[in-house]
């Protein structure tokens, strides 16, 4: 269903899009403009945290419409303030900068990360160490931290001070530090790369290294955080403190939001004039934040996202025995799910939306599963009855092929 880039829209032909149009959305499910209802399992990658159309964010959104939507942070935001309080209140964090996007997230804390030691009399480290199959956004510099060619080829010269070393090696990352370095920037959990989980050792020990060499461990929870994996942010698994990190996705629940926290050490350099943004902050995005932490941060939210991380699972791990024709692995936590597929991840994603669920490409042939994380015990069901449906249909034509 995937087409070819339409050389008669309007639109760049950057993007290659499914043939489906979306009129409405009910909770978990979102509703085609012929009809057709299809089970959420996108989740507009990882960003309806909440599904669509929750009516707790219908109503924080509209009752601030009805007030203000822009004054520029050029003077004080109620919103701004009080949610800046109850992320430093949950986190590592102190200090909090909001963004419109996660590439701009990232792009404060890399800025932060610099201006730490510029201000610490350091500014020769301006260097950031990064793993290969990272993902950190679009911009000039967050693909260059990211590093992967496709992203990078074209763009003119590679934004200077960003070393990338194997996923997992760890003499390569020793032999990557140097006297220019200022951090290590990682993921908890990398998403695009095919939701590859670092193991809660690995995360350890990074924060040991920065301690010993002087050095911020940034993290980029942009699509692992706001209660994705079961826990409010993934590195609380491994009960390390990260000195940066950089959030988005899920903490809009479909807002433009992003947040970059730090420790008041880290952001020590970010001092009056040094950064700034237009929108970021703005007061609807922070009655849309509130709301969605009103609702995170309530009493057993954080349950229902591990219990239906078990359940999925516990399917899944049913259709890899039956299956093992179309897949081979399930990884992820909470509701951070990947299943590698054996057949082309497209044509599985394909199969998927012809028995109504929507699911997510990633890295390493895997196909995503980012529910809103509201989701029942009998919609996840509903799903691995559709998932299930899709994998046969796979597997009947898989072996009429082999025949
Ligand atoms: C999506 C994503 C980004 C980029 O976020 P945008 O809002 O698209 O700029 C950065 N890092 C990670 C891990 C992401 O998943």
């Amino acid at each position: 269903m995937s087409v070819a880039p339409d050389s008669s829209s309007p639109l760049y032909g950057t993007y290659a899009r499914a043939a489906v149009r979306f009129e409405r959305g009910e909770g978990v499910w979102l509703i085609a403009e012929d009809g057709t209802r299809y089970l959420d399992f996108a989740g507009g990658v990882a960003v309806s945290s909440l599904g669509h159309v929750h009516p707790h964010l219908v109503e924080a959104l509209k009752a601030q419409a009805e007030k203000v939507w822009h004054v520029s942070n050029l003077v004080e935001i109620p919103g701004q303030i009080r949610l800046a309080e109850r992320l430093t209140a949950a986190t590592f964090a102190d200090k909090a900068f909001f963004t419109n996007s996660g590439a701009e997230a990232l792009e404060c804390a890399i800025k932060t990360a610099r201006r730490y030691h510029y201000v610490n009399g350091r500014p020769e480290r301006f260097r950031i160490v990064t793993f290969e199959g990272a993902f950190h956004g679009r911009t000039l510099a967050t693909i260059a931290a990211g590093g992967q060619a496709k992203y990078l080829e074209g763009f003119g010269p590679k934004v200077e001070g960003f070393d990338q070393v194997p996923f997992g090696d760890k003499e390569a990352l020793a032999a990557a530090i140097g006297p220019e370095t200022a951090g290590i920037l990682i993921e908890p959990i990398q998403g695009e790369g095919g939701i590859r989980v670092v193991p809660r050792e690995m995360l350890r020990s990074l924060r040991e290294l920065c301690d010993r060499e002087g050095l911020l461990l940034i993290l980029d929870e942009v699509q692992c955080g706001t209660g994705r994996t079961g826990r409010l942010f993934a590195h609380e698994w491994a009960d390390v403190r990260p000195d940066i990190m950089a959030v988005a996705k899920g903490i809009g629940g479909g807002f433009p939001l992003g947040v970059c926290l730090a420790t008041a050490e880290a952001a020590a350099g970010m001092t009056t004039g040094t950064h700034g943004t237009t929108y970021g902050g703005n007061p609807l995005a922070m009655a849309v934040g509130n709301a969605v932490l009103d609702v995170v941060l309530a009493e057993g939210f954080m349950d229902n996202v591990r219990e239906r991380s078990l359940q999925i699972k516990q399917a899944l791990a049913g259709m890899l025995d039956r299956y093992p024709d179309v897949v081979s692995d399930i990884r992820g936590e909470g509701l951070l799910l990947g299943v590698k597929a054996v057949v082309p991840n497209g044509e599985l994603i394909a199969a998927m939306r012809q028995h109504g669920m929507l699911a997510v490409p990633a890295g390493d042939n895997v196909v995503r599963l980012l529910p809103p994380l509201i989701i029942s015990a009998e919609d996840v069901r509903e799903g691995m009855e559709r998932m299930e449906g899709a994998i046969a249909s796979l597997s009947a034509a898989t072996a009429r092929k082999t025949a």
